[in-house]
């Protein structure tokens, strides 16, 4: 996409890509073959709902037996999002404008915005409605699952956030305006948000790596998830869409550390 491509010429080629999709939609079939019904908490399901929401949490922590000490944790289901700089938002929206928080989330001080932007990768494909979580950051970066990247076009690598080496970028595109940003887009890790003294009941640290335990339809255990420590985080596991709907997560679905991922030996034996 070229930069000689004016806005307004950028959002007419939008909507109408959008007006495509949408009309693909429509015309896909809605029930199952063999008369199947859809589930019927299809739209509870946590990752169509952090679809609309920016990011949501679905287990309701703690209860007498299921609390930290025994490894359980809530679960914050990572839908696509981005985070953008102060200036950018001002490109994006208007000048002198900036986010506006919908929702709070459980990292303390961060929250949904009510703002939401369209992203454009290399084959021309849109996915519009992406929130934007606040606050502003320096850094801009996008966060998509594999299912969005394939959608895209786009080969975005598994990072920890903030980690942009060798990320690839994509057009970002507001109600006033657009960013072609060349770096930034990522998959997000598997991570554990915990605070210093809730890591200290769980005798972990930051940059460990721990195996958590998730139930749903499809129970799965997912290996290789970063620990990370601040004062100002509060216990959390983040995965992305792919990985809810991998599981099948509900609400009331729990996720829980099992042990440390560096106490697994591999058996040498030659059985
Ligand atoms: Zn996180």
């Amino acid at each position: 996409m070229s930069n000689i491509v004016t806005h307004a010429e950028l959002v007419r080629r939008i909507t109408e890509q959008v007006a495509r999709q949408i009309g693909d939609e429509v015309a896909q079939p809605q029930a199952a073959p063999g008369g199947q019904k859809p589930r019927a908490s299809y739209d509870a399901q946590a990752s169509v709902r952090a679809e609309a929401e920016g990011r949501c949490q679905i287990f309701t922590y703690p209860t007498a037996d299921r609390d930290l000490k025994h490894g359980f944790i809530p679960i914050g289901v990572s839908a696509r999002h981005c985070h953008v700089s102060p200036s950018q938002v001002e490109i994006l929206f208007g000048k002198g404008a900036q986010l506006t928080p919908m929702k709070p989330l459980k990292q303390p001080g961060q929250f949904a915005a009510n703002e939401t932007v369209s992203i454009i990768g290399p084959r021309g494909r849109v996915i519009e409605r992406v929130r934007i979580l606040g606050p502003a950051r320096n850094e801009t970066q996008v966060e998509i699952s594999l299912t969005d990247c394939i959608y895209l076009g786009v080969d975005a690598p598994v990072r920890a956030s903030g980690d942009h080496h060798d990320t690839p970028g994509i057009l970002i595109v507001g109600p006033k305006g657009h960013l072609a940003v060349d770096r930034g887009v990522i998959r997000a890790n598997r991570h554990i948000h915990l605070h210093t003294t809730e890591a200290a009941t769980l005798g972990l640290k930051d940059q460990d790596r721990v195996m958590v335990k998730i139930d749903g339809d499809k129970p799965v255990i997912f290996y290789d998830v970063q620990i990370r420590v601040s004062e100002k985080f509060s216990q959390e596991i983040h995965i992305d869409t792919d990985d809810a709907n991998a599981v099948g997560l509900e609400d009331g679905a729990v996720a829980q550390i099992i042990f440390k991922a560096e106490d697994i030996t591999v058996c040498g034996c030659k059985h």
